[in-house]
């Protein structure tokens, strides 16, 4: 019997931005978040039965074929909602020498208090977790790419230090235009006052 192919549902793609973690990376925007934070961007995210069907192969086969990028970077949605699919994703992609960073609404605690295979083997896949729930009342005004200041960035692999001037250069919001819609991603607060 062959084994069924990882099923990921994905809202969004951008497949080259410098506004969702350092140097230039593919963004994949995972659909279905259990969590609901007041105020999230992305609300049209939430349902879980929506977004695009594909699999973590085809996926990570689309990521690896975009010339010049650093890396991939997960949000959502919320990727430890569709964790083997994802981890499967992020394993392929590490493993042809990119570096991966996921956003979740989980604190890291959260999620190793799970006591979950899957979960471990996808933080086992990160160089970057920004974890935590977005908080509307604490929006981030100085680090890059962190939407409310409780949020915490962890360095999970020896790949990226807090040092590194990427991670202390100014936040950035960035418009892109993709499949013939407008898609603004990156600083919350910016984006937001960007959105029509
Ligand atoms: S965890 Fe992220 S995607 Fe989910 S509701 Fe909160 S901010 Fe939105």
């Amino acid at each position: 019997m062959s084994a069924v192919a990882p099923v990921l549902r994905v809202a969004q793609l951008v497949p080259r931005t410098e506004a969702e973690g350092p140097g230039l990376r593919f963004a994949v925007w995972v659909q279905g978040c259990p969590l609901r934070c007041p105020g999230c961007c992305n609300p049209e995210m939430f349902a879980a039965e929506r977004g695009t069907v594909t699999t973590a192969e085809a996926l990570a086969a689309q990521v690896l074929a975009t010339p010049g990028i650093e890396g991939l970077s997960v949000l959502g949605g919320e990727p430890f909602a569709q964790t083997g699919p994802v981890a499967e994703l992020c394993e392929r992609v590490r493993a042809a020498g990119l570096s991966v960073m996921v956003f979740s609404g989980y604190t890291l605690a959260e999620l190793r208090a799970q006591g979950r295979p899957d979960v471990e083997r996808l933080l086992a896949t990160l160089d970057l977790l920004v974890d935590g729930r977005y908080e509307k009342d604490l929006p981030e005004q100085q680090r890059r790419w962190i939407g409310s200041s409780n949020q915490v960035m962890h360095f999970l692999s020896p790949r990226y230090a807090p040092e590194d001037p990427t991670f202390t250069a100014p936040n950035t919001a960035e418009v892109h235009l993709v499949e013939g819609r407008v898609i603004i991603n990156g600083w919350p607060a910016l984006a937001n006052r960007l959105r029509p």
